[in-house]
């Protein structure tokens, strides 16, 4: 048989070995189940562990988490008391100070080390209480770790390390005079890292003020949205979204999705709307900023352990959140900032896993759109549910019907297939149709 002529060998993928780690910290990356360095993780770590100060640009869910907490943590010192902390690291939302503790003790396993979250909406008290009992890492929204400063339950005189991660959401919504009077109360010789998605003038000034000879690492490709997320787009007539919506998540039986809205109010009734349909009500939840902390905290929990199968969300969670079971993005109303568009259907596609985003466009939105593709370099799909007229006009497509709809993943019980008629969309209209129940004829 004649042989092909051999390939050159592909360069190897960067180690974790490679990069110099402890043995502890090669442990706790093998119980977390990382292989590989990420990108972002073999550029940022190296940097940062020979104690240059480095402002990291890449997309999200590429790991940027992990290329600070390493670092931070190979640089502790466990022996020195524990109430003084020794890194903090800034979030914009109470979501993601969450979730990077989590990611922190994860990868602290191993080491003894106290990682605790500030932020509102919790009794201060309790975090009082546990910094108390020692913090070498703090996470915390900058509200909430000012608050601390003021009352003198925090001292970050020796602080080693400060991270501002989603730096661009940070200054987005208005904490920069918060994080500016944070960087003065902390000791000059740290050392800053600064993670981000995108890197707008505000931050490279930011940078420039409060960071030593910052490197810039930026490993955002040109084209920024997730390559392995399809994106689709409908017209819709704002009146019969809510019925597209069901139409697709029957067409689809998503695993799990986040269905996007502008406002609290939307969100609230596109939820409520959404519950009431479903045969099982408790896989539909909201999420939004008017809920109390500890609600949101359900949420969000019931969501990462696969019980809530569909989140209606405001942009609170668009950013950052990492649910690696998301498989489709619905954009309820079209995002009012391109940012967030980029950021909402970040959520999906997660570590090279395939997603699919839909966003539902009323015939007024062109101009949105056409932004939202200016700014990710490339045209979403068109997309339509076969016999659904998106037109609200009288008499115009089917509803659903008054059955509630099973809305579970395809292959759960009474999935397409499966004979249940509640699961198969129904038959297209016919001239006889009757009106669509008054509900479905309301505008949102
Ligand atoms: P970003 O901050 O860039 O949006 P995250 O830090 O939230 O991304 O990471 C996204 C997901 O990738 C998380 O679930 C995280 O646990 C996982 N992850 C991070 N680094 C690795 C790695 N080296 N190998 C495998 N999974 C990883
Ligand atoms: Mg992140």
């Amino acid at each position: 048989m004649k042989q092909s002529a051999p390939k050159p060998p592909e360069p190897p993928p960067a180690s974790f070995d490679s990069l110099g780690l402890s043995e502890v910290m090669m442990k706790a990356l093998e119980s977390a189940g990382y292989e590989y360095p990420t990108p972002v993780q073999a550029g940022v770590i190296p940097r940062a562990l020979a104690g240059v100060d480095v402002l990291g640009q890449a997309r999200t869910g590429t790991g940027k988490t992990a290329s600070f907490v390493i670092p931070i943590l190979e640089g502790l010192q466990l022996k020195s008391d524990i109430h003084h902390p020794q890194a903090l690291v800034m979030v914009p939302t109470r979501e993601l100070a969450v979730q990077v503790r989590d990611e922190a003790i994860k990868l602290a396993a191993g080491r003894k080390v106290h990682c605790v979250a500030v932020y509102g909406g919790k009794p201060i008290r309790e975090q009082i209480d546990k910094l108390k009992r020692g913090a070498q890492i703090v996470i915390g929204t900058p509200g909430r770790v000012l608050d601390h400063l003021a009352r003198g339950t925090i001292d970050f005189s020796k602080l080693k390390f400060v991270v501002l991660d989603e730096a661009d959401r940070m200054l987005d919504i208005g904490f920069r005079p918060d994080i500016e009077r944070i960087l003065r109360r902390c000791p000059d010789d740290r050392q800053t890292l600064l993670l981000s998605a995108t890197v707008p003038p505000a931050i490279a000034k930011l940078a420039e003020r409060y960071m030593r000879t910052p490197e810039t690492l930026n490993f955002s490709p040109a084209d920024i949205s997730v390559d392995t997320i399809e994106q689709f787009y409908f017209t819709v007539d704002p009146q019969r979204k809510f019925e597209l919506l069901l139409r697709l998540l029957v067409r689809e039986r998503p695993k799990q999705g986040i269905i996007f809205c502008r406002t609290k109010r939307g969100t609230e009734k596109v939820f409520l709307r959404l519950q009431k349909k479903s045969k099982d009500p408790r896989i539909v939840a909201a999420i939004h900023g008017d809920m109390n902390q500890s609600a949101r905290d359900r949420v969000m929990s019931a969501f990462r352990a696969g019980k809530i199968r569909f989140l209606v969300a405001t942009d609170v969670i668009g950013r950052g959140i990492d649910v690696s079971s998301i498989s489709h993005i619905i954009n309820y109303d079209i995002p009012a900032f391109c940012d967030d568009y980029v950021h909402r259907v970040g959520r999906t596609g997660r570590m090279g896993r395939e997603g699919v985003a839909y966003t539902f466009v009323a015939p007024d939105e062109g101009y949105e759109l056409t932004r939202i593709e200016e700014r990710i370099n490339r045209l979403l799909k068109r997309d339509e549910i076969k016999d659904f007229d998106p037109h609200a006009r009288e008499r115009s497509g089917l509803p659903i019907g008054d059955r509630p709809v099973n809305l579970g993943p395809k292959g759960s019980d009474g999935a397409a297939g499966s004979g249940d008629p509640a699961a198969t969309p129904p038959p297209p209209p016919t001239s006889l149709q009757r009106r669509p129940p008054k509900r479905y004829r309301k505008a949102l």
